[in-house]
């Protein structure tokens, strides 16, 4: 680890003290559009006090299976802001994504991308689009739990928790009006998963009653997806569970005009990340080809986050004043202009520190009203709970539901829970199945007492006993829970 400072880190009286940063130059452009972003923040005032750290391919390399080194965490503790290049992410098994564990150590859970359109001076069909998508940055299928249970079927647990919920969706609102926005849209596919996405849309509610003066809308996500990239320009703010989130914020931002103009925060609460959301573009490396402004854009919110709204605004003025003047990279430049590299780029941005655009429309950071906050989740009461039952789900190699359900009714005779219903990937097959209907190997036996909330855990256990003995091979079991009356589980009918 080597660090240098950009400015003097001793704050005497009067002194402005410059804030620990943690640098990765990262792989591929990484290094070079790393020295534009720091050159160009130098220049605009930047009081960072800089520490290096090492990640990626030669990190990869020395045998770390995450990219990165025990002691650089040490950095990152003690900075807690991380400006990061991207790196190359090795192929084949045995490397674990630097970014998931990252996040994931750090408990950086909100992803915030804007993505912009600068017409004329980049060609976009969508010159009005000015979206930012907050994406949920640790929950749903990312908990990356998954097992393969019988020889035909694979399964990911999709963990959706209400705190998890409540800290995204408080955040877009927080978001929007730090940042004057008057729209959040929130996207879920809750017509399918109600208890998870309905969860997520359920608090989206909740949160958004505080919030009167912003508008709150919600689309299912496939015709929300449809109609983004469609007509971008009907969105502000939109705030989305992670899977949903990253593919969009990938969607929206190229559609935008480029990938290599976007920069992301990830925020959490101990930490935050920045970075630009492209990757190490190796074909491209060592050619001073490549697009500084994703990053330097990320820097940019890194300034407001650590307090220098001040430099932020002087540094992205001066980007937009860059653009504005037709300087720009071979990647976004339209016919007929001729594109410079990635040296003379940050020099032009340079040059304009203290401009400001004319056609584009300036930004603005105010002091004070555009540090990011870190909602908590509000404590509640823990709710009753109680049991109806258990799905037991079994590996069963006979394809015959009529027969799996007279094995199961006969191995479960004077137990106290009931064989009620069998489904295959979710469809009902027993009682009244259709003998048209595919099954695998995967079932799903639910079996209740005949009284609501009755069950007890020693019943499944009874349960699980007696299917032991009658050589039925269950591979897991879900509780039924009511949580204050109200069912925990799906009725498993199929969509
Ligand atoms: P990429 O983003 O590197 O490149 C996609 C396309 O965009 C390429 O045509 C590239 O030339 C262009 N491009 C990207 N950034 C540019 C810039 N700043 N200026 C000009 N053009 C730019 O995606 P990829 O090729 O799929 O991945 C390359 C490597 O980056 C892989 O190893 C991947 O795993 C890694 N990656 C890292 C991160 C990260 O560190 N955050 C993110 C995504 C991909």
């Amino acid at each position: 680890m080597t660090v240098s400072g950009l400015v003097a880190t001793e704050g005497s009286a009067g002194v402005p003290v410059a804030v620990p940063v943690t640098v990765a130059r990262g792989d591929g452009i990484g290094p070079e559009i790393m020295e534009a972003t720091l050159r160009v923040l130098e220049a605009a005032g930047a009081r960072l006090a800089v520490e290096e750290i090492q990640i990626g391919e030669s990190v990869y390399a020395r045998g770390h299976s995450a990219g990165i080194e025990p002691q650089a965490w040490e950095s990152l503790r003690r900075t807690r802001v991380f400006l990061k290049a991207p790196i190359t992410t090795p192929q084949g098994g045995g490397f674990k994504s630097l970014n998931v564990t990252i996040r994931k150590s750090l408990g950086l859970f909100a992803n915030v991308r804007p993505c912009v359109t600068y017409a004329p001076f980049v060609p976009t069909r969508h010159p009005e689009m000015d979206v930012v998508i907050v994406r949920e940055n640790e929950e749903d299928l990312y908990a990356g739990i998954e097992h393969r249970q019988t020889d035909e079927v694979t399964q990911c647990l999709k963990l959706i928790s209400r705190p998890g919920c409540e800290r995204i969706v408080r955040y877009a609102f927080d978001y929007a009006r730090r940042h004057g926005r008057s729209k959040v849209t929130c996207l879920t596919k809750d017509n399918i998963m109600k208890l998870t996405d309905g969860l997520f849309h359920r608090v989206f509610d909740e949160v958004a009653a505080d919030y009167p003066d912003i508008t709150a809308e919600h689309w299912i996500v496939d015709i929300g997806a449809a109609r983004l990239a469609d007509t971008p320009e009907d969105f502000d703010v939109i705030v989305t569970p992670n899977l949903y989130g990253d593919v969009l914020s990938d969607v929206a931002a190229q559609i935008a005009g480029s990938v290599g103009l976007a920069g992301s925060a990830n925020i959490g609460e101990h930490a935050a990340m920045f970075e630009a959301i492209h990757g190490s573009a190796p074909p491209l490396a060592g050619r001073d080809v490549a697009n500084p402004s994703g990053l330097l854009l990320g820097a940019v919110m890194m300034l407001v986050h650590i307090g220098q709204p001040e430099v932020a605004e002087r540094v992205h003025n001066a980007w937009l004043a860059t653009l504005e003047a037709g300087v720009v990279t071979p990647d976004v430049a339209g016919p007929g202009t001729s594109p410079v590299g990635t040296r003379a780029f940050a020099d032009a941005i340079i040059d304009r520190l203290g401009q400001r655009p004319v056609t584009l429309t300036p930004v603005a950071y105010p002091a004070g009203q555009q540090q990011s906050t870190v909602p908590t989740a509000a404590a509640r009461p823990a709710q009753r709970k109680t049991m109806d039952g258990v799905d037991v789900f079994l590996d069963h190699r006979d394809r015959d539901p009529d027969a799996l359900a007279a094995a199961l009714v006969r191995a479960a005779e004077g137990a106290a829970l009931r064989l009620q219903m069998i489904t295959n990937r979710g469809v009902k097959v027993w009682p009244d199945g259709l003998p048209e209907t595919f099954c695998t190997d995967h079932w799903r036996a639910r079996f209740q007492s005949s009284r609501s909330g009755a069950t007890d855990r020693r019943d499944v256990v009874d349960l699980l006993d007696r299917l032991d003995r009658a050589g039925l091979d269950f591979v897991k079991t879900e509780g039924l829970y009511r949580f204050d009356g109200e069912p925990g589980y799906s009725l498993g009918q199929g969509q």
